[in-house]
């Protein structure tokens, strides 16, 4: 056994209905005296809450998806303004990607409470957009120095979202067993992540006030996370960017979505990631088990229902073959990626659309 890997540091607090107390400490330990608390409008009440006990200089809501460059230079002006000397941020990844945009210029360390699965509070990456081109980076400075779960945050998020916020944790897992650095300790993370929101979210869809599926969820959704800022985007997550760059497409149901498919496609080209994603499931095969998951929780199905036009498809097969690993388990060609693509975008039955893929 040979690899070598990097583990993240970060301080994380699994604490159900004490944000508060453990945000407090958090940002203590830093030293902050001047907090710019960042959260969208619509987060702004679960904000407020959490930062009540903090010198706040600033409320900072204006947060948009996948980071615009014109938000991010409005925001780090804010934080200068205000002489700012710590972060926190309360909400989705969005949210949490703006604080980063600060982080990245700033080097303001930040503290990160997130209200939905999408795990950015895990990795060292950022991503901007201008215009419709999203850069993405990794820099040690957007990494949160500390991240707070509370579940009780999550009690707001509706299910739909819910769902398609958990499916992209399953995506960071699943992708994680075959992206270009994956490990066994990915691997390892991987599949408890997969375990845990296989248990989360039927939990969450079924009973969604319960507290027990949403700390399941924000479990897994960390340890999604961890696995994917050490091995990497794999097919699934290339797929997904290249979808969700281009066509503004919305990130979670997006992942939700592409997710069997990819699994399909790869799953016979990669049957020790397959073994261990069945037995995480607890299920005969890998797709088998995400297939009765997404059928339990009512998962989004079709690219069409997202804002995918059918004509968008041509386009993106050059855009995904020019940016997915060369070292993916099954080989990639345009016909083949075409047809995932197309299978992806009317919702068609992923183990037949993908036994026909070249
Ligand atoms: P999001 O942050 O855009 O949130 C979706 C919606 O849910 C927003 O309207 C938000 O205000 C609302 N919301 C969030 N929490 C809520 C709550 N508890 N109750 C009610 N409403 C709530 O979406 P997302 O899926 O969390 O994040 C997607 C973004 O994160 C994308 O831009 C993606 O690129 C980025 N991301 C980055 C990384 C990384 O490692 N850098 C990893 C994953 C995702």
């Amino acid at each position: 056994m040979r690899f070598e890997r990097e583990t993240l540091p970060q301080r994380v607090h699994f604490a159900a209905g004490e944000a508060r107390a453990a945000v407090h400490a958090e940002v203590e330990r830093l030293g902050g005296a001047r907090v710019m608390v960042i959260a969208a409008a619509s987060e702004a009440g679960l904000a407020k809450a959490v930062t009540a006990d903090l010198p706040v200089v600033v409320h900072h809501e204006e947060v948009a998806m996948h980071v615009p460059v014109a938000t991010a230079e409005r925001a780090r002006a804010a934080a200068a303004r205000h002489e700012a000397d710590v972060l926190v941020c309360v909400g989705g990844g969005s949210t949490t990607g703006l604080a980063k945009a600060v982080a990245l210029t700033t080097g303001l360390p930040i503290v990160a409470v997130p209200t939905t699965y999408a795990g950015s509070e895990a990795t060292s990456v950022w991503g901007l957009t201008e215009g419709s081109r999203k850069t993405t980076g990794v820099d040690a400075r957007v990494l949160p120095r500390a991240i707070v779960y509370d579940a009780t945050l999550t009690l707001s998020l509706p299910v739909a979202m819910s769902v398609a916020s958990g499916l992209n944790a399953l995506a960071h897992c699943v992708d994680s067993m075959w992206a270009p650095r994956t490990d066994p300790v990915d691997q390892a993370l991987a599949g408890e992540g997969i375990r845990a929101l296989a248990a989360g979210l039927p939990a969450v869809a079924a009973e969604p006030d319960g507290i027990e599926g949403r700390e399941q969820m924000l479990y897994g959704a960390y340890l999604s996370a961890v696995a994917f800022s050490s091995a990497g985007s794999g097919l699934h997550h290339k797929i997904c960017h290249v979808l969700g760059g281009r066509y503004e497409l919305p990130h979670a149901q997006t992942h939700a979505v592409v997710l069997p498919y990819v699994l399909a496609f790869n799953a016979s080209a990669a049957p020790h990631a397959e073994r261990r994603i069945a037995e995480a499931f607890g299920s005969v095969s890998a797709l088998d088990g995400l297939q009765s998951l997404r059928r339990a929780v009512d998962a989004p199905t079709a690219l069409r229902d997202h804002g995918l036009a059918e004509s968008d498809i041509d386009d993106a097969v050059p855009a995904i073959l020019d940016v997915a690993p060369a070292d993916n388990p099954r080989p990639l060609t345009p016909d083949g990626v075409r047809l995932l693509l197309r299978a992806a975008w009317e919702g068609a039955d992923p183990a037949t659309a993908c036994s026909s893929m070249t």
